[in-house]
């Protein structure tokens, strides 16, 4: 893989956990510090991506778990070879909403796929590219059910393939996306049902620690004198 100067960041979680609220409000935050900015998401990112988006969305297909998967994986190797890697070798800060871990939740925990063939696959679909940060919301059900019915009170149109899915499989995304944050290491555990404000703060202070290792080590040697 290319050396990359950039920064890579994912948010991840459920649905309406609050990931494009914080995207939002991250992308105005290095604006300011002038940093130019590449916003994207999964499944999309290019038009590629899109098309094969539309077809994953749409209630009208029957698509096979495996397929699914697959969808999901062309959809991430384009993705990441056609417009991650190339924003990052140019130096730029690249902010997606959801990655290879939304994978793990859903085909993984949700379609019960075994987690080692989506983690290599994964692996194979990004050329093994990691965020520099990846940032994992997660609520209790009853937040999540809560949500749930607000949007669904709102929204005109019919919901996606998705989000038509059964309850029961709802619950194992949202329980996943609890249960790798308490496994994984090197991720940015927020509660999603904090305030707006606490959470863009969490999130900044993480990137100023990992952007700047050297500096931070230094205040915090300071601060313990
Ligand atoms: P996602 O991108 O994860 O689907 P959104 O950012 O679109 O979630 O947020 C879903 C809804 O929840 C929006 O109406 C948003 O204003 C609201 N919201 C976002 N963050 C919070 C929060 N920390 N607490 C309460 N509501 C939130």
């Amino acid at each position: 893989m290319a050396a990359k100067k950039g920064f890579f960041i994912v948010l991840e979680g459920p649905d309406r956990s609050g990931k494009s609220t914080q995207a939002d409000l991250l992308k105005e935050w290095f604006e300011n510090r002038n940093k130019k900015v590449l916003m994207t998401r999964e499944p999309g990112g290019t038009r590629l991506s899109e098309e094969i988006r539309k077809l994953l969305l749409n209630p009208k297909n029957f698509i096979t778990a495996l397929a699914e998967l697959f969808l999901y994986e062309a959809a991430r190797a384009q993705h990441t070879a056609e417009k991650i890697l190339p924003a990052l070798k140019r130096g730029e800060i690249v902010i997606s909403d959801r990655f290879t871990m939304a994978t793990v939740a859903y085909q993984g925990y949700g379609r019960k796929i075994g987690l080692e063939i989506i983690k290599k696959l994964n692996r194979i679909a990004t050329c093994g590219l990691k965020p520099d940060l990846n940032i994992v919301f997660t609520m209790p059900d009853s937040e999540f059910d809560k949500r749930r019915r607000t949007r669904l009170g709102f929204i005109k149109e019919t919901p996606d393939r998705i989000e038509k899915e059964n309850n029961a499989f709802r619950r194992r995304v949202n329980t996943a996306y609890r249960k790798i944050a308490l496994k994984e290491k090197n991720i940015l555990k927020i509660d999603a049902t904090g305030k707006i404000g606490e959470i863009s703060s969490a999130i900044r202070n993480a990137i100023i620690k990992k952007m700047n290792p050297v500096r931070f080590r230094r205040t915090r040697w300071k601060s313990q004198i």
